[in-house]
């Protein structure tokens, strides 16, 4: 029996007010709250008709905490979902702590004026939670989240030394534009236009952005051309994965969406920082993101597969292991059942997951975590039953 707040009604703040809605046990009561009401409005209607289900809606500016403390305080919820922007993690980390509510998101805090992200400005709140008593879990999307529970299981059940770990993300799907972001893409563009960074021997290494590649085969998708970035979770994991040698993160892009992104950047479009436009100041990538195609409404001519796993190296009883862990998903069957293309679903679902865990006590503890410092084995469970089921493939 539990009210969840859930902040945010973009592309995963639907799947996730959706998946809530479906799992009537845990989820009693749930409150969708965003910025535009119209947005909570729109998918309160779709939940009504795909699961026959009321939720509640209301607006908030989650930048101001005191607005959310208000709203925390009227409704005492017994967790907030923040799948908002990054930029309002910390905000709403403060609402949390001073309402006495546990906290969940799905990406970690960047600077609106600095392309960076790191989990620094998080984890200083761990002494804070502890002495609340109060749980926040960081990072329970796919990547990350999905990709570091992984790499939990595979400590906790495959290897007896993990040596290496590539994450593998891959888009295998269509969507019939020529140019779109699947996630927000003023924080899709400004992840991707960052220099590459990977861990090797016990140090941060370079790249240029996007200038280490290789073709990798994807199950269900086939080979795709893969790209080095840095991705947050190489941070954390770094940290919690005993004896890493060596952590990279890969991504697939498509040579068109790579030409697209190469004139962008060659133009200005996707700088941050606000340039002077017929006496108004505007901030180049905040105007694109106005121009490109709307991440939550892909979903109604995507078709194909996400396939996004860990590829695992080390040993087990003496003798070399390889696996790779994945998940399949078909940006189709997403569609019929929440109104959503892949890649908010499997942010989505783990985010509900992740709730799931922390409502029923199973993941319960005073302060701040990275999923992979939590049991991986209910997750897992609880992930395959809720619409991504995960396999072990040894190579
Ligand atoms: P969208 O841009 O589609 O949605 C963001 C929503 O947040 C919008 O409804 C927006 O409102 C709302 N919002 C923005 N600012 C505020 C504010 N100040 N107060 C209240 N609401 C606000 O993004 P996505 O749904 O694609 O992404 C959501 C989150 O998921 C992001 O943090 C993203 O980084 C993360 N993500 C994580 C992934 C993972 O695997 N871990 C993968 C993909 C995404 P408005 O409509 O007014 O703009």
């Amino acid at each position: 029996m539990s009210k969840v707040l859930i902040v945010g009604a973009g592309g995963v703040g639907g799947v996730v007010a959706h998946k809530c809605a479906q799992n009537r046990e845990v989820f009693t009561d749930i409150l969708l709250a965003s910025r535009t009401l119209s947005r909570c409005e729109k998918i309160q209607k779709e939940i009504e008709e795909l699961q026959g289900r009321k939720i509640r809606i209301t607006q908030v500016d989650a930048d101001d905490v005191k607005q959310t403390v208000a709203l925390l305080q009227k409704e005492k919820p017994a967790l907030l979902i923040n799948v908002a922007l990054p930029y309002q993690d910390l905000p709403l980390m403060d609402a949390c702590l001073a309402a006495g509510v546990p906290y969940l998101d799905t990406a970690n805090y960047e600077p609106p004026d600095v392309a960076k992200f790191e989990y620094s400005w998080q984890w200083a709140y761990q002494e804070r939670y502890q002495k609340a008593g109060l749980m926040a879990l960081l990072g329970s999307g796919f990547d990350p989240g999905v990709t570091n529970v992984f790499c939990a299981y595979a400590q906790k059940h495959l290897f007896d030394e993990i040596h290496t770990v590539d994450i593998l993300d891959c888009n295998g799907g269509s969507h019939g534009h020529p140019f779109a972001t699947n996630f927000n893409p003023e924080i899709n563009l400004r992840e991707i236009t960052q220099n590459g960074r990977y861990w090797e021997d016990g140090e941060w290494k370079e790249t240029k952005p996007l200038e280490q590649h290789f073709p990798f085969d994807y199950p269900g998708v086939g080979e795709r051309e893969s790209y080095l970035l840095y991705h947050e979770e190489l941070e954390s994991l770094v940290k919690n994965i005993r004896g890493l040698k060596r952590i990279r993160f890969y991504m697939t892009f498509g040579q068109e969406y790579l030409t697209h992104l190469r004139v962008l950047g060659n133009i200005g479009m996707t700088r941050i920082d606000p340039v002077e436009f017929q006496g108004h100041k505007i901030v180049p990538i905040q105007f694109l993101k106005a121009l490109l195609p709307d991440p939550s409404s892909l979903g109604a001519t995507y078709t194909g597969k996400t396939s996004i796993g860990c590829l695992i190296e080390g040993v087990k009883n003496g003798k070399p292991r390889k696996v790779f862990i994945y998940n399949i998903c078909d940006h189709a069957e997403c569609w019929k059942e929440v109104r959503s293309q892949a890649i908010s679903y499997t942010t989505g679902v783990p985010a509900v997951v992740g709730a799931t865990m922390m409502l029923q006590g199973l993941w319960k503890k005073p302060g701040v975590f990275n999923m992979e410092q939590l049991d991986p084995d209910p997750f897992l469970d609880e992930l395959a039953k809720r619409g991504l089921p995960w396999h072990v493939k040894e190579l």
